[in-house]
């Protein structure tokens, strides 16, 4: 589950949720296939997949392949999730976690959090701009 999660995400999934299955037609016809088969909100997508959230704050993998839809785990695709998560639905900008104390500035995007002129997200930081260092050791 995201770190701080609250009721009031969840009904902001919800309302969201609700949104895309009232007016499909304002949404892309991807996000709206991934919904019907998730009732989880999609936050990215890529040839694979989505990752969508659901009403539990759980992040969640939808192989679009194979149709399972297993937990998110890798640390970097949960921060790719949350950045995508707040670019596509800005109400969500408070879910994203403040940089810790120990955290120092992404090398790869130089804090940006964005790489290849701007057109994708980092893949040292997963699009947060700053890494924790201990990260690496683990
Ligand atoms: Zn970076």
């Amino acid at each position: 589950m995201i770190a701080n999660w609250a009721r009031e995400w969840e009904e902001k999934v919800a309302s969201r949720l609700e949104q895309i299955t009232r007016e499909p037609g304002g949404c892309r016809p991807w996000d709206v296939e991934a919904v019907r088969r998730t009732k989880a909100l999609p936050v990215y997508s890529d040839l694979s997949g989505f990752i969508v959230l659901s009403l539990t704050g759980e992040l969640l993998f939808y192989d679009t392949e194979s149709e399972a839809i297993r937990p998110l785990d890798d640390p970097l695709w949960k921060r790719v999730a949350l950045v995508s998560l707040v670019e596509k639905y800005p109400e969500f900008r408070q879910i994203l976690p403040s940089p810790p104390p120990e955290a120092i500035a992404c090398e790869g995007c130089s804090g940006s959090g964005r790489a290849m002129n701007g057109r994708v997200l980092c893949g040292g930081c997963g699009g947060f701009g700053w890494i924790e260092e201990k990260q690496d050791a683990a």
